[in-house]
């Protein structure tokens, strides 16, 4: 039998880190065992779902590379089959008709908190109730009343569950329509899904649902539990921790594979390597190995993955996701040096996309002021003839790469008896504008000849002010 597990995702709002990284270890543990990934959009709360949601979801899957073997399936296209499997159950006694009122059921659950008592329905209508005028009736889920419920789950272990403790669910609302647990026992059902790998805030509804699928004639799928994401002041993470969707830590610049590898590290690992490819992941990861407890967020940790992605990734990979960022900023890299090796030079100076993206900017775009403190600094004494000097030599080149470069550089340093730093800080200011970059002759080289020499006019300009 091939396993199939699923993401079943209820589109109430944008993909965010803890979704993300449910899906990512359902789709992980599908690809290790060659099976398959079921996306299921749970929609039927009407309500609060909405199309904007669905498709957040879908961009922040594809931006992750979490592909699907099937679907999208859609829970409102399936109100005919939960509407069928409801009535099998009313037929078959497995459950029944409940009239009682709102009303009604607010008293008894006051009074049972009041004597200190779980609230749970009193199975009033359990044994056959009389219709009543103005009331359409709740369907109920008939619960076994002894035994428990035993779930072998894969993170958590062993855990059972008293019937005793479970009372009769509601699995239809009075206009007919079929509530959540019912309708994830019918899906899991028809989806032949074998493995249901979801966040333990859905543990307490996985026994109920075990007695339905039971009710069904149907053997549950293998559980896995995923304990939840902290921030680090130690409560569940929300947006109070800042960004919490999948697509604003693209938009904060990080690469896809590096969020992969810092979310599959949290709440996993693997001796104590940090990086891993995809590959390996696919091969090393096993949900029965994630974490028991509760994980922290840690955004330092995440920006230091993305840096080690950034710089350790083709370059062309790199550009592929940087383009996003340089369309951001209205730069256009086909006009200048080439951004392959923009890319390789500035790589080690971003910790995200978008720092590179800026930092990648003054190749290709001249900038008409330095940072105050840096001139002050860099413009002084004898700069401007410094620059004047080095401009010449410069102009003079016959060919335009580093070593040339670096030549004009020494001769003028030995021409004018300075130190190497005499001529480096301005230079480096006039042509960089203060921006982070490599080696100064490799800078001047990708910046070419004539942005170099009309940059060194300008600070010439700047120094005789
Ligand atoms: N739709 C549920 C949610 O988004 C998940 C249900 C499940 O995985 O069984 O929380």
């Amino acid at each position: 039998m091939t396993m199939r597990a699923r993401f079943a995702p209820s589109p109430t709002g944008y993909l965010h880190i803890g979704g993300a990284r449910t899906a990512l270890y359902s789709w992980l543990y599908a690809r290790k065992h060659g099976g398959k990934f079921i996306l299921r959009i749970e929609d039927t709360d009407r309500e609060r779902s909405s199309t904007e949601s669905v498709n957040a979801i879908l961009e922040g899957m594809t931006w992750l590379g979490l592909e699907y073997d099937e679907g999208p399936f859609y829970q409102t296209d399936r109100f005919d089959r939960y509407k069928e499997v409801i009535q099998t159950l009313l037929d078959e006694g497995k459950a029944y008709k409940c009239y009682c009122s709102r009303e009604e059921l607010d008293v008894l659950r006051e009074q049972q908190m009041a004597n200190k008592e779980k609230p749970r329905y009193n199975g009033l209508c359990r044994d056959g109730a009389e219709p009543r005028e103005g009331i359409e009736p709740v369907i109920r889920f008939r619960n076994p009343p002894e035994g428990g419920v035993v779930i072998d789950d894969m993170i958590k272990g062993r855990v059972v569950i008293q019937n005793s403790e479970l009372d009769d669910l509601i699995i239809a609302r009075g206009d007919g329509s079929p509530t959540y647990n019912l309708t994830v026992v019918v899906d899991d059902l028809d989806m032949g899904i074998t493995h249901v790998v979801r966040g333990d805030d859905h543990l307490n509804n996985t026994p109920r649902q075990i007695n339905i699928l039971r009710a069904m004639g149907a053997e549950p799928p293998r559980y896995a539990h995923v304990p939840m994401i902290l921030g680090e002041d130690g409560k569940r993470l929300s947006k109070r921790h800042g960004a919490v969707s999948v697509m604003s830590y693209r938009d904060q610049g990080l690469l896809p594979e590096a969020l992969i590898n810092y979310l599959v590290r949290l709440g996993w690992s693997h001796g104590d390597q940090e990086m891993f490819s995809l590959e390996e992941l696919i091969e090393l990861f096993d949900v029965a190995d994630v974490n028991r407890a509760a994980s922290t967020f840690n955004p330092d940790k995440l920006l230091w993955i993305n840096q080690q992605y950034i710089i350790n990734s083709d370059p062309e990979h790199v550009l592929h996701h940087l383009s996003f960022h340089l369309g951001n900023i209205d730069l256009d890299p086909t006009e200048g040096p080439d951004i392959i090796e923009v890319i390789k030079a500035q790589r080690e100076r971003a910790k995200t996309l978008v720092e590179l993206a800026k930092i990648c900017e003054f190749y290709y775009r001249d900038f008409s002021t330095f940072p105050e403190k840096a001139a002050k600094k860099a413009f002084k004494g004898d700069a401007g003839l410094i620059l004047a000097n080095i401009r010449d030599k410069l102009a003079a080149l016959s060919e335009w790469n580093r070593g040339a470069i670096h030549g004009q550089m020494e001769a003028v340093v030995a021409e004018m008896e300075i130190g190497f730093g005499k001529i480096g800080m301005p230079l480096r200011l006039a042509v960089t504008g203060g921006n982070p970059s490599p080696d100064l002759d490799l800078t001047i080289e990708l910046v070419g000849r004539e942005a170099t020499l009309r940059r060194i006019d300008q600070a010439i300009a700047r120094i005789n002010q």
